[in-house]
């Protein structure tokens, strides 16, 4: 009797906790393993259009299918799998020492949102500490080695072996965590129902390995102290994207013995865009991945390759094709930066503030669900007006290669559909949150990101 009970509440527990996902996104199994497909594979591709022997110009008027497929360093992925020791050992020692440093290096604890059985995880936010261990090795390295760093050379000799070891990795880890998610909280931890059931993410319990193992199953995955998904999304993928600017610039610094300004722009601003995510990563403790998306092969690739390995493409590209930037060309680049990290960092900011009760002057729309829609200053001009920052600050990027080639503007309109994905994806789940509230302020704020446009 007590068991037949017991099995009762746990299942009840399971409905209410962690219900069945019944609407699948990217055309559910099909769609993610075409990405899952799809996605390494251009990685690839355009990593192999632009290496130092072979290197697109002008809209792709040098394409090889052939140096594309076959040429450069690409071997089988059994040799990956086998045969790339070094690489492997390397990476591993990357990604488990950062683990360990995002652990033990201090910083304060904050809490996450509150999660759906009532309870909330607590972070450790040591962005800076990290940070600064960072730049205090590579300056140490230098000094040491005379400016040589044989680890930057290697980033940068080995990029393409790199970046399918960071592809194969994040397939292992999302199998792990996939495989993790059906094991019991263990230890004595319990969730906010008293039972041992994991939170898995709304939208990755359909029962479809595939599609689940893709979208992430388990909406925080866990390591002892370390949160698998926070970890991955600022730390090691957003890190090594800086080192391999840093190897680009170093490489062609060995080559010329000159900095080279078109380089070292690069470096600057997007150097600024990764510090500013790292060192503001309470931020991110309320954005969509870390609230809602589970943790699978989407978010571990995203992070842990796509991220480095083709953010990194204008910087690899003007250390293959050198060229040297005129003064008005860096200062209108900078500028376009800078408007965009403006309207992108204010409008985050101003939203943030008002959530927190911080500016209770401004015109907002009351909702069903205690919480407010700012309909006034950035939050009036359009729906995601921080997007089109953003989308302004992929641009700067591009254009530091200016007319090189179309090749590198890639990034620019990747980041237009990822972000007309996501505000595709938040529109969905605002006007099912907020219902009529929802309603009224796309009638006060029509645009959706670019004002007048769209
Ligand atoms: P938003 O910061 O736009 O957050 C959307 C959420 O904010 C909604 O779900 C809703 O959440 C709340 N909200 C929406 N409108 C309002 C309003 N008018 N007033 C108050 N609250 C509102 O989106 P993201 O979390 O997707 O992105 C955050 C930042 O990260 C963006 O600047 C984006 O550009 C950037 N980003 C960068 C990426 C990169 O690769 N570089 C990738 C993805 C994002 P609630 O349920 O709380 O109401």
């Amino acid at each position: 009797m007590v068991t037949n009970t017991k099995s009762k509440t746990s299942k009840n527990v399971k409905k209410v906790l962690n219900p069945l996902t019944t609407e699948m996104e990217f055309s559910g199994m099909t769609g993610a393993l075409a990405i899952s497909l799809g996605l390494p594979i251009l990685i690839v591709i355009l990593n192999q259009m632009i290496r130092p022997d072979y290197y697109i110009t002008g809209v792709f008027e040098n394409f090889n299918i052939k140096e594309v497929l076959f040429g450069g360093e690409i071997k089988s992925l059994k040799e990956y799998l086998c045969n790339s020791k070094e690489t492997w050992v390397y990476y591993l020692i990357w990604f488990f020492a950062l683990a360990v440093l995002d652990v033990g290096l201090p910083g304060k604890t904050m809490n996450g949102i509150q999660l759906r059985d009532g309870t909330y995880l607590s972070y450790k936010i040591n962005g800076v500490a990290i940070s600064t261990f960072l730049i205090i090795v590579l300056a140490y390295r230098f000094k040491l080695t005379n400016g040589a760093m044989p680890e930057l050379q290697y980033l940068y000799n080995n990029h393409l072996e790199i970046c399918i070891v960071t592809i194969l990795f994040s397939f292992f880890l999302s199998c792990t965590v996939y495989f993790m998610s059906f094991v019991p909280l263990l230890f004595s931890k319990k969730n906010g129902f008293k039972t041992k059931e994991k939170i898995l993410a709304l939208g990755g319990n359909s029962r479809n390995v595939i599609y689940d193992w893709f979208i992430g199953r388990e909406l925080n995955p866990r390591a002892g102290p370390l949160d698998i998904k926070l970890f991955c999304e600022l730390r090691p993928g957003m890190l090594l994207w800086l080192l391999i600017n840093l190897a680009a610039l170093h490489h062609v610094w060995i080559k010329t013995g000159v900095l080279n300004n078109a380089l070292l722009l690069i470096n600057i601003l997007q150097g600024f865009y990764i510090f500013d995510g790292v060192l503001n990563e309470e931020g991110c403790l309320t954005m969509m991945d870390i609230t809602t998306d589970g943790f699978g092969f989407m978010l571990a690739f995203g992070d842990l390759s796509l991220v480095p390995f083709t953010y990194c493409l204008q910087a690899r590209y003007l250390s293959c094709n050198v060229i040297e930037l005129e003064n008005w060309q860096l200062g209108l680049i900078t500028f376009v930066m800078m408007l965009g990290y403006y309207i992108f960092h204010s409008s985050n900011q101003q939203k943030s503030d008002f959530r927190q009760g911080k500016l209770p002057h401004m015109k907002s729309i009351q909702t069903q669900r205690a919480t407010k829609l700012l309909c006034d200053g950035w939050w009036a001009k359009s729906q995601h007006i921080n997007y089109f920052g953003d989308w302004l600050i992929s641009l700067s990027w591009c254009l530091t290669t200016w007319n090189t080639n179309a090749l590198t503007y890639y990034y620019s309109l990747y980041f237009a559909t990822l972000l007309l994905h996501r505000q595709q994806r938040d529109e969905h789940k605002c006007r099912e949150k907020y219902g009529k509230s929802w309603e009224e302020y796309e009638k006060q704020v029509p645009y959706k990101i670019i004002p007048y446009v769209y």
